[in-house]
């Protein structure tokens, strides 16, 4: 009897299945932006998805990774039992970073929701009615 790996565990095998869903999806949207540019026309709400779902998908694949790894999937910095030299627990960390730098995953919504779609604006506290 062989040991069971992290793809015998359906639900870590059904969160794989949906990444890669999503990873196609966000390559074939990089391709039709690729489109928009190459024959000089604005991309317009479709260039503003970018660095939100970019973001959280690289979090995503990595919280997978770990996960799929248990316990071993921590260590880093050069621990003993380490594994792909740690690479997964640093991109983990990096990719939460990135959700907050340049603006984080609400503040990129609210300019989606607002300037992409045309909904009305969030209630600013000191706006008088
Ligand atoms: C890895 C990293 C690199 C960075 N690099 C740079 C850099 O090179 N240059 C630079 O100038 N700055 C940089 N920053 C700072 C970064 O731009 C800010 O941290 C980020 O814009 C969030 O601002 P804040 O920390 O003031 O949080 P706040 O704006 O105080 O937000 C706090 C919380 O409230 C939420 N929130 C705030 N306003 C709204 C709103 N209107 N609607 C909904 N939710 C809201 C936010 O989503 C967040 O959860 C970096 C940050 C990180 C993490």
């Amino acid at each position: 009897m062989t040991a069971a790996g992290a793809l015998d565990d359906p639900v870590l095998c059904d969160r794989l299945v949906q990444l890669q869903g999503q990873v196609l999806a966000m390559k074939y949207h990089a391709l039709r932006l690729l489109t928009c540019a190459l024959k000089g026309e604005p991309a317009g709400v479709a260039g503003l998805i970018v660095k939100l779902n970019g973001c959280q998908l690289n979090h995503d694949l990595c919280a997978l990774a770990l996960e799929a790894m248990g316990e071993l999937g921590v260590l880093y910095h050069r621990a003993k039992y380490e594994r792909a030299r740690g690479a997964w627990m640093y991109q983990y960390l990096f990719s939460l970073g990135l959700i907050i730098g340049g603006g984080t995953a609400q503040i990129q919504k609210n300019i989606i929701g607002e300037r992409g779609l045309g909904l009305p604006r969030e209630p600013r506290g000191e706006e008088k009615r």
